[in-house]
């Protein structure tokens, strides 16, 4: 059962600031939800990173932690509505529902149905594929592509924009891989997505200091929240939403975390597994 927030303020798009390409129009809104909620482990409380947006009955995904598959059923999200998946790096709570999500979308597929995958590492597309063969899955070629996440401009269908922004996830474990942070723009409505993060919080996206944005979903285990402020409170966001929560933030902690970025001058929430958000 989705619990959909108060919704922010939104304006209707003008016709100057549409584009032509996009089919939001008059106050249609951006619903995100953040199925799995956790840091790199599952917890009592949340499941590992997914996070779903809808726009105008479309559905796309960031990260595809286990058990995603079962997280959209759950939520009664349709599954032939996912026009594509982005993947922000290849830690196993960011894409150990993969496997999960392509049999449930190639089992029962609806008519002109198709999912676009975008992962950070070609390596990674020839083992998922492999996996799925050694599970004896195979499917129609048209029902799914994949590709290889670019930095920049990496995705538009019509509905949204998407861009890669480079992050130093891997720094912290001095290995030299690529993670990504994305930008996605539909219709006048504008979030960022960080992904994981470097531990000194030097790799958060400069572009949300610079650009105004509906919503900055935000991990939360990496760095030091309480010494972060001055970064964040610089941001050009109307909402800042902290996933990835770390198990100190469950529960109780919860409050104290709310309590730490209360100067902030943008309201803040933490995310729950099934929780939805417009913007
Ligand atoms: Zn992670
Ligand atoms: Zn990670």
């Amino acid at each position: 059962m989705l619990v959909y927030r108060k919704r922010l303020e939104c304006h209707p798009i003008t016709t100057a600031e549409s584009n032509g390409a996009s089919n939001i129009h008059w106050g249609k809104l951006v619903k995100i939800i953040t199925l799995g909620t956790s840091h790199g482990d599952p917890t009592h409380s949340r499941f590992n990173s997914a996070t779903v947006f809808e726009v105008d009955q479309h559905l796309y995904l960031i990260d595809a932690g286990a058990p995603v598959n079962a997280l959209m059923i759950r939520n009664k999200l349709p599954l032939q509505n996912l026009k594509a998946v982005f993947i922000t790096h290849l830690h196993e709570d960011h894409v150990g529902g993969l496997s999960g999500l392509i049999k449930s979308l190639v089992k029962y597929p609806a008519a002109d149905q198709h999912t676009t995958f975008l992962l950070p590492e070609e390596a990674a597309i020839g083992a998922l594929l492999g996996w799925m063969g050694a599970m004896h899955r195979e499917w129609n070629p048209q029902l799914l592509s994949f590709g290889v996440t670019t930095p920049g401009p990496t995705y538009q269908d019509g509905k949204i924009n998407v861009t890669a922004i480079p992050t130093a996830h891997y720094e912290n474990e001095k290995k030299p891989f690529p993670s990504y942070a994305y930008r996605v723009t539909a219709g006048a409505k504008k979030f960022l997505h960080t992904g994981d993060l470097k531990w000194d919080f030097s790799d958060f996206p400069q572009e949300a200091r610079h650009e105004a944005f509906d919503a900055c979903i935000c991990e939360c285990t990496h760095f030091d929240v309480r010494i972060v402020q001055n970064i964040l409170k610089k941001c050009n966001v109307k909402r800042m939403i902290f996933n990835h929560v770390g198990n100190q933030w469950h529960g109780d902690g919860e409050k104290r975390f709310l309590d730490i970025v209360s100067e902030l001058p943008f309201p803040c929430a933490i995310a729950h597994d099934g929780e939805g958000f417009e913007i």
